[in-house]
């Protein structure tokens, strides 16, 4: 598959489309997810990507993770989840539907099942408070 510059988050990162953001920097941009699977499911995109882990360059994937590395710890704190999952899926037979590569930080809680992936979006304040909440904590 080639990388189509349209993408939702290639459109996000260049500022032509909204999102709550997080967190930003040189060559990363946080936000959170429109359709989270759990409070504060926050997704980590390098600005210079390709659609996935085998065409984005090295030097975006170590930028990219991190940025992930510091969202997972905000997420934590924001949230008071014990846990944190870390996914990036690559291709459709995968599970991707955006085709800019992308890590999604998700908390976890013993017995608390996940939302489906990509459906129900949320209401635009809840995220609006959980972007300010993981902003916070990451101080
Ligand atoms: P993937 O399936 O590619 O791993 O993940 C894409 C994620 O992007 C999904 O979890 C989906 O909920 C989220 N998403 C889809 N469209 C938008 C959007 O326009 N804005 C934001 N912030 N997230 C989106």
């Amino acid at each position: 598959m080639t990388y189509d510059p349209a993408n939702i988050f290639a459109r996000i990162v260049r500022g032509e489309l909204p999102c709550h953001k997080v967190y930003e920097d040189e060559a990363t941009l946080a936000f959170m997810d429109i359709m989270p699977q759990a409070d504060c499911h926050t997704l980590i995109v390098p600005k210079d990507a390709g659609t996935g882990i085998v065409d984005t360059p090295v030097a975006a994937l170590q930028a990219a993770i991190a940025t992930t590395q510091k969202v997972a710890a905000a997420v934590k704190k924001a949230t008071g989840a014990p846990g944190v999952m870390v996914v990036q899926l690559n291709g459709a037979e995968a599970g991707q539907t955006v085709f800019h590569l992308h890590f999604h930080v998700i908390p976890r809680w013993e017995g608390l099942q996940l939302k489906f992936h990509a459906r129900g979006m949320e209401d635009p304040e809840v995220l609006k408070a959980n972007a300010a909440r993981v902003r916070a904590a990451l101080g």
